[in-house]
């Protein structure tokens, strides 16, 4: 049995906390490489500007990018003009490696995957310094702690 790369677009959205997305429009490669459907991504991302990365399989092998995998991230970086996240599930699980640039090496953030949503911890950098400073803001505005612990009254 061959066990090919399969490859899905990452459709969603995200706040200063976390991103989420559903894996769309599933394709499947060669045991090493994975082609997906340029013009669907860029007639998504024109229509709904809702792209944030791409899902793909490393059959076998520890889900780290490939040198391929860098080149075409950072391509689709420039491409888009945004961060993009790269999620790999491979033999050693899920992990997500967000491009924030064309030029530096991918920075390794925790994902998880629940049913068909794939949601992850927002890099600090995806934001501009207006954006982090409106996010700030809204917090200490937000004067409640949530309460994580259940407590027992009386
Ligand atoms: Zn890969």
């Amino acid at each position: 049995m061959t066990c090919n790369e399969s490859c899905w677009v990452l459709t969603g959205d995200w706040d200063a906390d976390l991103w989420w997305a559903i894996p769309r429009n599933k394709t499947t490669g060669s045991p090493f490489s994975v082609e997906f459907d340029y013009n669907w991504v860029l007639e998504r991302e024109n229509k709904e500007k809702d792209i944030i990365g791409w899902l793909h399989t490393h059959p076998g092998m520890v889900a780290m990018p490939s040198s391929r995998d860098h080149a075409t991230f950072k391509a689709w970086v420039s491409c888009l003009g945004k961060p993009l996240v790269c999620v790999i599930k491979g033999i050693d699980g899920w992990r997500a490696w967000w491009y924030l640039n064309d030029e530096d090496e991918p920075v390794e953030y925790q994902v998880k995957a629940v049913k068909n949503l794939i949601f992850g911890v927002t890099p600090e950098e995806f934001f501009n310094e207006e954006e982090k400073r409106s996010n700030e803001r809204i917090r200490s505005e937000d004067s409640s702690e949530p309460e994580f612990e259940p407590k027992c009254e009386g």
